[in-house]
């Protein structure tokens, strides 16, 4: 995970008003200037035709014109990579917000799942969830070194699940899903790679009756795409 801050007065009027929110990221494709994109009124489009590289964040923090995305490294990513060699100074662009997550006021239990993409939304979400509401996180990550400190909360259990080389991403969060005690009271916030949380989603619906309406669950990223 890299910490990037991103500043200037461009951001003012920039407002995040939810949890796990997203805000989209413009970056210089490898090897090529920054340009900033033009919006056709369906897309952002460089003068070329061609899409700019953008890719979607939860806005970490937001404060005093800056702001603060938590980027997952990985090979071969255009956001990944930039955040790489980017140096203070670099230019890139800000849109957004997406909407974040409205608590629901009839829960009083929380299941948060998600891989390493969603620990910024999970670090958020707790941060907001009343601390007399039961919490139960699972986050999978790639290896140790990706243990990061969550924001305590008194009524959360965090598990922290080490993904098995070769495994499809996802794959304990999909396992301990089925462990998990799930009842009209409880509801699931589930983001990560899109594979994953669509099995996630058919467990819920499809084995377990869960209602839609007590579930948010987001495909963060897509193996390939
Ligand atoms: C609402 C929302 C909030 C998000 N918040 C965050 C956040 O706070 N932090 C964060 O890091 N990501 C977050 N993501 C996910 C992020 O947008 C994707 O991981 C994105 O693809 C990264 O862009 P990239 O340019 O690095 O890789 P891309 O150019 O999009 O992808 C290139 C290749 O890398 C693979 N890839 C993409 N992401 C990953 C990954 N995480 N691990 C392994 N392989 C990957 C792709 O499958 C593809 O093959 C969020 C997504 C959404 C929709």
């Amino acid at each position: 995970m890299m910490r990037v801050v991103l500043g200037g007065p461009e951001l003012a009027g920039l407002t995040i008003a939810e949890p796990a929110a997203s805000v989209r990221l413009l970056v210089a494709w490898p090897s090529e200037p920054f340009e900033m994109p033009t919006w056709n009124g369906n897309e952002f489009l460089l003068t070329d035709g061609r899409r700019p590289a953008l890719r979607t964040f939860t806005p970490a923090v937001l404060a005093d014109d800056e702001l603060t995305l938590d980027i997952v490294r990985h090979r071969g990513g255009a956001v990944s990579d930039w955040v790489e060699t980017a140096v203070p100074g670099e230019p890139c662009a800000v849109s957004g917000p997406g909407r974040g997550e409205v608590l629901d006021p009839e829960a009083d239990r929380y299941v948060l799942l998600g891989d390493e993409t969603a620990i910024p939304a999970i670090e958020q979400l707790l941060g907001v969830i009343a601390d007399d509401t039961e919490v139960e996180v699972h986050v999978e990550i790639v290896d140790n070194h990706a243990h990061l400190d969550l924001p305590t909360h008194p009524s959360a259990t965090v598990t922290w699940h080490v993904a098995a080389a070769g495994n499809p991403p996802g794959s304990t969060l999909r396992r301990a899903v089925e462990e998990i005690a799930i009842d009209e009271a409880t509801r699931v916030w589930a983001a990560g790679e899109a594979a994953a949380v669509q099995s996630i989603r058919k467990h819920l619906f499809d084995e377990r009756g869960t209602p839609r309406s007590h579930t948010t669950i987001r495909g963060y990223w897509k193996v390939a795409r």
